[in-house]
């Protein structure tokens, strides 16, 4: 099946680009200019990267010692497991800098009588969003290491990593941060009121940076099972983690009798 009817060159270098069904900015794997395929020419908004700091071996060392450390995870974890897949991914974020402005109206009821109140509050935020479809990625709970953030540049890309280009466009990125972001304020309004009459929240976009983060996906087996493992690129820190259960013994075992 032909997904594309024409080929469409880099604006800058002219090398041909390699596009997936459904991928929205294309990133050129010679020179690292970005194409919104919705407007067929180059990207403008900012595009910055974190370099990865562990490769292949970095991160095999890595996810030995987060075996090994915590008390909630079976003792033999290192000794038992085995590493079946060990994938870096640069994976596509939109930061999405707002000002959002709520006005409600509600009614306090936990007091025993019903007070009626009405207010309004303002946030900024730095909102992510993703930039891949049906993914599980636990974007909310991800901090950006922003510490190791550089103008992107092709040659920061690790050789072994595998680079994500994203199915949405700024423009989507920015429709499902207003959504999310209305939700978040309903979210934060029902600790002020016990029901909410109204609330017309105003989310205003400042500006919109396009990142590339380094994350290993981790596939490993443990008594017979398989469990999954992300870990941050650019840390080495846990991002999430399935962890086997622990046995029905030793310390535990003996607190509870089992
Ligand atoms: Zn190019």
């Amino acid at each position: 099946m032909v997904e594309i009817a024409e080929e469409i060159g880099c604006p800058d270098c002219g090398a041909p680009l390699k596009i997936k069904p459904g991928e929205a900015i294309i990133t050129c794997e010679y020179c690292g200019s970005s194409v919104n395929l919705a407007v067929g020419k180059k990207y403008f908004l900012k595009h910055s990267i974190i370099p990865a700091s562990y490769d292949n071996q970095a991160i095999m060392g890595e996810i030995d010692s987060w075996m090994k450390k915590g008390f909630l995870k079976p003792s033999d974890l290192a000794r038992r497991s085995k590493v079946l897949d060990a994938e870096l991914r640069f994976l596509p974020f939109f930061i999405v800098n707002v000002m959002a402005t709520s006005k409600y109206e509600g009614v306090l009821t936990r007091t025993g009588q019903n007070l009626t109140k009405k207010g309004e509050f303002s946030k900024t935020y730095y909102w992510k969003i993703m930039g891949r479809r049906g993914s599980h990625f636990p974007t909310r709970s991800y901090e950006v290491p922003a510490a190791g953030k550089a103008d992107f540049n092709i040659t920061l890309l690790s050789k072994d990593g595998k680079f994500l280009n994203s199915e949405l466009d700024e423009r989507e990125a920015g429709e499902i941060t207003t959504q999310e972001i209305k939700e978040h304020h309903k979210f934060l309004l029902s600790s002020e009121v016990d029901h909410i009459t109204s609330i017309d929240t105003q989310v205003d976009i400042k500006n919109t940076e396009f990142l590339h983060a380094p994350v290993w996906f981790i596939k490993y087996e443990y008594g017979g099972k398989t469990y999954e493992l992300i870990m941050d690129g650019a840390t080495g820190d846990e991002i999430k983690a399935e962890i086997p259960p622990m046995k029905k013994k030793g310390m535990f075992g003996k607190i509870f009798g089992t």
